[in-house]
């Protein structure tokens, strides 16, 4: 099976600080990946490089068979330009730590707007695929609010029904439940479980929730100083690495 990404010798710097050191990495369609590791390790930046908000400094990104960053003209490559990288990004989906919503627009409009401008979808088949999708993360009752008067939790439920509209081959979750109250984790965990159970897209979360790594993910990966440090099943590196680096991060959390 061909993995739906690959990062090929990634490396990324920001000015002197070399952050990524040679990231390999292959993703299976529909494998669920948690990224595990300490502040400042690079996890974000792994999932920043996919999404395209950051461009590396050396090394490859394949999505889909595509090269993210480098296209192909007359035999020769040359760096992506914005019309390719939206294509590519088209298998993506990504949702935040502070969900990035519209403010001004309710949650219907904030989910079926991205359908409307890029997948060019009229407004009523648009606002139809964004209910189905609100009423699967348990929002049906919430169309016409605001995302004001959302709890936080809700909130984050807006923003993945906003990026599953999008149907992405993969998607992203980027400390999800960080920003979020204690009592308000268990319901977008919730949700997150129920897609991992039942869907068939790849997930990568970057999380430090470890009793829902080892629950959910097929692999877990530990970043430490830029590089994949351990790999494995969430069992074999949650619970039985010997790597002292990863088991005193897992004090931590312990
Ligand atoms: P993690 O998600 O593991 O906490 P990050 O990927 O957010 O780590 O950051 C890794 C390192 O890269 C940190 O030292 C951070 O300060 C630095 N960094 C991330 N983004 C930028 C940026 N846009 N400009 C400068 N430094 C950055």
């Amino acid at each position: 099976m061909e993995p739906i990404v690959k990062y090929d010798d990634l490396h990324k710097s920001f000015g002197d600080t070399h952050v990524l050191k040679g990231i390999n990495l292959d993703i299976y369609p529909s494998e669920k990946i948690a990224i595990i590791g300490p502040s400042g390790s690079g996890k974000t930046t792994i999932i920043r490089l996919l999404m395209t908000l950051e461009e590396p400094t050396d090394g490859d990104i394949i999505v889909a068979g595509e090269n993210l960053w480098k296209m192909e003209v007359g035999g020769k490559k040359k760096r992506a330009n914005e019309k390719h990288l939206r294509s590519v990004r088209k298998n993506i989906g990504m949702v935040f730590q502070h969900f990035n919503l519209f403010p001004h627009k309710t949650i219907l409009d904030n989910c079926a707007m991205p359908l409307v401008k890029v997948k060019k979808y009229r407004k009523k088949e648009a606002e139809d695929e964004a209910k189905k999708m609100l009423d699967r993360v348990g929002l049906g009752d919430k169309y016409e609010a605001y995302p004001a008067n959302l709890s936080g939790g809700q909130k984050q439920r807006v923003a993945m029904a906003r990026a599953l509209v999008m149907k992405p081959k993969i998607m992203l979750f980027d400390e999800v439940t960080s920003a979020l109250d204690p009592e308000l984790v268990g319901e977008v965990l919730g949700v997150i479980r129920d897609l991992a159970e039942h869907d068939e897209m790849a997930m990568v979360l970057v999380t430090h929730e470890m009793d829902f790594a080892l629950e959910i993910a097929d692999r877990v990966l530990f970043l430490d100083d830029g590089v994949i440090a351990e790999s494995g099943t969430a069992e074999e590196v949650i619970n039985q690495s010997e790597n002292p680096r990863l088991q005193d991060f897992l004090k931590r959390f312990r």
